[in-house]
């Protein structure tokens, strides 16, 4: 087996296609080398390596080594220096890199090879001490914290002991010999701590940085991560192994990251940051603040500092070919990392960008505009679940502000919520339902479950491509970055700015379109969905073939989701409007009634109320397809329960309070659930439903009537199991409404169906079918009956199938799409084998759930129905689905 695979000076034996094998950053750096790109030589140990490692009780595959050295040995050819030499010594970075970017693995170790010896060797072979001894001093610090595990706090101690002694305040002030001594003592550290030396052999160095990568593939953090990205454990990580090249080599040398376009915004501009004199992370870990790249950009944020673009023009412009190069080559916004050495460019990383949801949009639309892309590529570009970030409130422009502090504008939109230091107590007060905003001074992988868990987040350091800024971006949370004037004293649990102080649990609200902090929580307004959105959505209703509906019942809900795009509704539950204050009254009365006159005496009560509730509904909703689902709950849920509620009853509607104490009792149910109600109720008190049917019609026939334009009402009978219940409530259907249409001289359209969410009636949908002109999968309930899993009690041992792994998600948020899913794909099979033209739909929470909504396209079904926030995010899911 080949577990290694070499890249640099001009070719490679990888290509980006085999992200699989050598993870993504190992797979782009050989495309980019084999592109000709000026990248480090450098090869990459397979995931491979890493399944068999852990496969193996941790150990490699024998040829592993022979094949290192091999590749090692090509490096040192290219390159002209030799890994551990004390001459000529070649230094490498180790690198961890799996299929998709994680955060959570283990971080690079740059500098390795260099120990008391080939730190002379590198001192003389650049004629810059400093330069060198500043590179083992990073180079200890590194390897001790990622590889040994040393804490960073030990030798920033040693550090700042010297600088104490020196008079010194920044890094770039020491000299040669200031590092010479602090190597010294940064290696007793190690040895005081340890109890052994730092290691001096390179090559125990690089296989102790090779094992804590594959290690750290299964840290707390990086599971984490993969929990909440649905990153497989069998994955598994490459490494890369790479030779250096230096931006600490003096003013003609930097690093810095890019993205060609704004990652924010999406507008088509090189965007990015850059520190002269610098490595590595340096940019990212919010020690010193970067410049802009470009002239435009430092002029937009107000820098003093020059840009890239002023500094080192001859480079920048070198950089700009390559960095088109790259985005012409893999046809999206790219994510870059480099290094100039001396005046020399060097590539050091390339993916796709991550970006927010505005940016993705635009991006998309403007690469399809400019011809690199396809309008179907264009739709799949957009993830469906982000637009999710668009559709909700921003803060409303004209509202007043106060501002507490200023930073960058990291990842907009708005939070407002209670201050918290710390991501531990930000994921157990958001457990609690709390809105938090996360505030630190700045953010590492160790905080990314308190990032999720918050609103927003604020940090006093790091630039716009710092940690926080990314990873914000990445989860659609708002960011401010690098707001300096706040001052945190974590101890004592409060900030400071602009001279007064915040305490934990304070509210405070965050732009992080802005970049602003400010006090206390600030109105929000209702996003505009134009432009790019728009576009975008165009597109994808010409592909998808899925009709989407909205689950709505109150007007609002109507309007918003009719303004999000729905096709009509695919559910109005109807006992929504009978718990209302003014009609619980006249409900209660009916169901407490001791027989039918009793009941329809309290039925012509809330006839009036049902159908001016249709009414307003069906306006909105003119000329579109209603699913109205009649009577569903238990009747137990109607029961006044305390004497004073009944006492109440019996005073307003003149019925005798102990009668209705009884009553009480005997509509007493163990397991509601199971019990008294869906067509159970329609069955068993028939009048209820022929109200309900006769307001439903009646509404439909107003609106005819008054604009000319008749909704088309799809009245929907829950629970259903048997062929016979079926036929009872078809002929009462069609009964009730042939009443209500001889009654009114006029008709409409309507159609008569069933919610399936009972297993028998999905095995036996032919019997439903032939009364039966619509399915519309309950998949909450549906879910609930297949698996025997109550919803609301599900919490307690979820989590447990979920880290066991015996559930990979939660079957109530994505579909089950083998079990639930089978019965599913039978009832429609069997549904249109006695009926070709039964119209099917689903309505249950996973009909806004992408993935689901990709099942419903294989199963064949003609809409999905979902809350209106997720319209949009079903319209572009179908269309993905369709491609
Ligand atoms: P991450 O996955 O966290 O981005 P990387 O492996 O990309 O980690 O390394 C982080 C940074 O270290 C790079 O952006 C680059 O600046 C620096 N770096 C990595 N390898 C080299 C190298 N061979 N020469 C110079 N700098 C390097
Ligand atoms: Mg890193
Ligand atoms: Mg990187």
């Amino acid at each position: 087996t080949q577990w290694v695979y070499g890249f640099g000076g001009g070719s490679a034996d990888g290509d980006a296609s085999m992200k699989n094998l050598l993870g993504g950053k190992g797979a782009n750096l050989a495309e980019m080398s084999a592109l000709g790109l000026p990248v480090p030589p450098g090869f990459t140990i397979t995931t491979e390596v890493c399944t068999h490692y852990y496969a193996n009780g941790e150990t490699y595959p024998a040829d592993l080594e022979d094949q290192v050295k091999a590749a090692l040995a090509k490096v040192e050819a290219v390159v002209g220096k030799t890994f551990g030499d004390v001459e000529n010594p070649l230094l490498v970075s180790v690198r961890s890199g799996a299929r998709a970017s994680m955060p959570g693995m283990m971080d690079t170790v740059l500098n390795l090879g260099l120990n008391d010896q080939t730190v002379e060797g590198l001192a003389k072979l650049s004629g810059d001490r400093r330069f060198a001894f500043d590179s083992y001093r990073r180079f200890i610090t590194m390897y001790s914290n990622v590889v040994l595990g040393l804490s960073h706090d030990d030798f920033e101690e040693v550090l700042d002991a010297h600088k104490d002694r020196l008079g010194v305040s920044v890094d770039t002030d020491l000299k040669a010999e200031d590092w010479e001594r602090i190597v010294v003592d940064y290696k007793s550290v190690v040895e005081r701590e340890l109890g052994h030396p730092f290691p001096q052999d390179p090559r125990d160095q690089m296989w102790g940085a090779v094992g804590a990568v594959f290690a750290s593939w299964m840290n707390e953090r990086a599971k984490f991560y993969r929990r909440m990205h649905d990153i497989p454990e069998s994955w598994g990580t490459a490494v890369s192994v790479q030779s250096m090249v230096f931006g600490n080599m003096g003013e003609t040398s930097a690093t810095g990251v890019a993205f060609t376009r704004n990652p924010s915004t999406g507008e088509a501009r090189l965007y990015g940051e850059f520190l002269i004199n610098a490595q590595g992370e340096d940019v990212v870990a919010g020690i010193r603040t970067p410049q802009s790249l470009t002239k435009i950009g430092r002029e937009e944020m107000g820098e003093t500092a020059p840009s890239m673009e002023e500094a080192m023009p001859e480079v920048f412009g070198q950089f700009v070919t390559v960095v088109n190069t790259l985005e012409s080559h893999y046809r999206d916004m790219q994510d870059i990392e480099f290094t100039v050495e001396q005046g020399r460019l060097w590539m050091l990383q390339t993916r796709n960008g991550k970006r927010t949801a505005k940016s993705a949009l635009k991006v998309a639309v403007d690469l399809a505009a400019e011809g690199v892309i396809t309008q179907e590529e264009a739709i799949s570009r957009v993830e469906p679940s982000a637009l999710d970030q668009l559709l909700h409130p921003t803060l409303d422009p004209d509202a007043a502000r106060t501002v507490v502090a200023a930073g960058l504008p990291a990842s907009p939109g708005a939070a407002t919520g209670k201050i918290v230091f710390d991501a531990d107590e930000a994921e157990r007060l958001a457990g609690l339902g709390e809105a938090v905003i996360l505030v630190r001074e700045e953010t590492s992988p160790e905080d990314i479950h308190g990032m999720h868990a918050a609103r927003g987040i604020i940090t006093a350091r790091g630039g716009m491509t710092s940690h926080a800024a990314v990873v914000a971006r990445g989860m659609g949370r708002a960011c401010v970055s690098g707001a300096g004037e706040i001052h945190i004293d974590e101890a004592k649990g409060v900030f400071t700015a602009r001279g007064r102080s915040f305490k934990a649990g304070e509210i405070i609200t965050i732009d992080g379109s802005k970049g602003e902090v400010l006090d206390g929580a600030v109105p929000m307004i209702e996003p505009e969905l134009t432009g790019d959105f728009q576009t975008l959505m165009g597109w994808a209703d010409k592909v998808r073939r899925l009709k989407v509906r909205a689950n709505a019942e109150t007007p609002l809900d109507a309007k918003t989701a009719r303004g999000f795009g729905a096709e009509g509704i695919g559910l109005c539950r109807t006992e929504h409007m009978f718990f209302d204050d003014t009609r619980i009254a006249a409900v209660r009365e009916m169901i407490l009634a001791d027989d039918e006159a009793g009941r329809r005496t309290a039925l012509a009560k809330i006839a009036p109320f049902q159908k001016s509730d249709f009414v307003e509904l069906f306006e909105i909703m003119a000329g579109l397809p209603v699913t109205v689902r009649l009577l569903d709950p238990p009747l137990h849920e109607f029961i006044p329960h305390t004497d004073e509620d009944i006492d109440a009853l019996a005073a307003s509607s003149g019925i005798d309070a102990e009668k209705l104490k009884r009553r009480a009792k005997e509509l007493h149910e163990t397991n509601p659930m199971l019990g008294h109600r869906g067509c159970r109720l329609g069955v068993a008190y028939p009048e209820i439903y022929e109200m309900q049917v006769r307001a439903v019609l009646e509404a439909a026939l107003e609106v005819k009537q008054t604009s000319g334009l008749a909704p088309i009402p799809e009245i929907m009978h829950p629970l259903v199991a048997l062929g016979l219940e079926m036929k009872y409530l078809r002929e009462l259907t069609d009964r009730t409404a042939k009443a209500v249409f001889a009654d009114a001289g006029d008709s409409v359209e309507y159609l008569v169906g069933t919610m399936i969410e009972l297993p028998r009636a999905a095995i036996r949908a032919g019997d439903l079918a032939e009364y039966a002109q619509f399915f519309s999968f309950g998949t909450n309930d549906l879910t609930q009956t297949t698996f025997g899993i109550s919803r609301d009690d599900s919490g307690r041992f979820l989590q447990a199938y979920l880290d066991k792994g015996i559930f990979e998600t939660d079957p109530f948020v994505r579909l089950d799409q083998d079990g639930v899913g089978g019965l599913i794909e039978i009832a429609a099979e069997r549904g249109r084998a006695v009926r070709p033209e039964v119209k099917l739909g689903i309505c249950g929470e996973h009909g806004g759930d992408p993935s689901s909504i990709a099942f419903c396209e294989k199963a064949g079904l003609d809409y999905v129905s979902c809350s209106p926030y997720r319209v949009p995010i079903a319209r572009l899911a179908a269309a993905q689905a369709a491609l």
